[in-house]
């Protein structure tokens, strides 16, 4: 397993931490705020509305059908990092790209990372498949591996951006693993 690089957040309160139960509020679409351990993780942002058009290159757009369980400005503040699948309109929308913190670490592909830093994001954490990321934040400790991922039928995948899925495993220090969680993504827009 190597290491791209390492990542240590400030502590969360350890009174208000509960490692028993965790929670995923769906915002739509791949966006998701996922808590657990005293993580807030923000995935795949993407706060257009329904009727709205995301850009995915190539002059291509896809028109969003459904609105956000909630606005880009009901990000909760203790979101810690954001974790993004690949770098694509329905995933990282214009909004998010003006008003998203610019400090925000963001653990994404290569590709992505490129596109984010030429947008001014500062913290962009890139993968290679089966790198992994070390995370702390108190005595939690939170490695994410980059999965391997297919963005459309062989056809068009040329023409795609790279993607990657991505296994969360959370364990305290002295190593016990307290949950193992595997994200990927689905694409109804675009995937063929
Ligand atoms: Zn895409």
């Amino acid at each position: 397993m190597s290491q791209s690089a390492d990542l240590e957040l400030p502590p969360s309160d350890e009174a208000t931490m509960d490692r028993e139960t965790g929670s995923i509020f769906f915002v739509g679409t791949a966006t998701v705020i996922l808590r657990y351990a005293g993580f807030t993780i923000l995935t795949d942002p993407n706060f257009l509305h329904a009727g709205d058009h995301a850009h995915l290159g190539y002059g291509i757009t896809a028109e969003r059908r459904t609105d956000p369980a909630m606005d880009i400005e009901g990000i909760p503040p203790e979101v810690d990092f954001v974790l993004l699948s690949h770098y694509h309109g329905d995933h990282f929308d214009h909004l998010v790209e003006e008003e998203l913190d610019k400090t925000l670490p963001i653990v994404t592909t290569h590709h992505a990372a490129d596109n984010l830093e030429e947008k001014g994001f500062q913290e962009a954490y890139p993968l290679d498949t089966w790198d992994t990321i070390a995370i702390s934040k108190g005595e939690v400790e939170l490695d994410i591996t980059s999965m391997p991922g297919r963005h459309g039928p062989p056809i068009v995948e040329k023409a795609l951006p790279p993607v990657m899925g991505s296994m969360l495993e959370f364990a305290l220090e002295s190593e016990t693993v307290l949950k193992s969680l595997l994200c990927s993504v689905a694409e109804p827009s675009h995937s063929g």
